[in-house]
């Protein structure tokens, strides 16, 4: 999971969602109503969703990715909150995200903990905070260990260390090695062209989280230990240069910021 600016909609959009959320608001039940509206109503299926479809598909992470697990394509919008437990965020914007369908129907489905005593959610909302603050990837097995309350209920509700995404972060981690092996040695060339196509390649792979955490754990005072026995990779991810370059361009329009301890 890494860090997602959320974009503003278009205006016909958002006038759509307060129509509708108008309606659910003054419903006797508005939770059946916001479920009539969200998965039955016409104008909702053929003019609202494609648009929120769209809109976040600009927003994750590569090629349209899982917002939560950043392997799969994205391809439901997951109401972040459930439509279930709390109906009056069906048509709220900062409570859409994209989700592939074994996170969204498979792990998440209903469930949404909350911190026993001050009600806060225990999720991690990629869109509102950086999620490496919660969570810390272990580089070379590729397993998550949880930073924090919200960490840990992310890891468990998310099954962020189901077995296929370990094995997948480690090819990951490799896969991430050699772009930077390449874009270094295209910058040291001067060859900038390729040297901006490997930086948008190497952010558009799937499990993008793996190269956020690499650029992520360099900057933090442990880095030396963390990157113990790999000098060079260290170097090169704590170098300025690698940084500002790794940091911006394609990262700036998914949020990403490579730079940030
Ligand atoms: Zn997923």
């Amino acid at each position: 999971m890494i860090r997602l600016a959320r974009i503003p909609l278009p205006r016909r959009t958002m006038e759509y969602l307060e129509r509708y959320d108008d309606r659910v608001r003054s419903a006797a039940d508005p939770r059946s109503q916001a479920e009539t509206l969200w998965k039955r109503n016409t104008t909702v299926r053929t003019k609202v969703h494609p648009q929120l479809r769209q809109m976040l598909g600009r927003m994750a992470a590569g090629h349209e990715r899982c917002m939560y697990c950043g392997d799969n394509e994205g391809c439901a919008i997951d109401h972040f909150e459930p439509l279930a437990l709390n109906p009056l965020r069906a048509f709220d914007w900062a409570n859409h995200l994209l989700a592939c369908t074994v996170c969204n129907s498979h792990h998440k489905r209903n469930e949404f903990p909350r911190d026993v005593e001050d009600g806060s959610p225990l999720l991690l909302d990629p869109t509102c905070e950086e999620p490496l603050r919660h969570l810390r990837l272990s580089l070379p097995t590729g397993s998550y260990t949880a930073l924090s309350a919200k960490g840990e209920a992310s890891i468990r509700v998310f099954k962020l260390n189901r077995p296929v995404l370990v094995k997948g972060r480690t090819d990951a981690y490799t896969r991430a090695c050699v772009f930077l092996e390449a874009w270094h040695a295209a910058h040291r060339c001067g060859d900038r062209r390729r040297a901006e196509t490997l930086v948008a390649v190497a952010w558009n792979q799937p499990l993008a989280d793996v190269l956020a955490s690499m650029f992520h754990q360099a900057a933090h005072p442990a880095g030396p230990a963390l990157f113990a026995g790999e000098g060079d990779l260290y170097a090169l991810l704590t170098d300025p240069e690698t940084r500002a370059a790794f940091g911006s361009g394609p990262t700036a329009a998914t949020g990403i910021d490579a730079s940030m301890p």
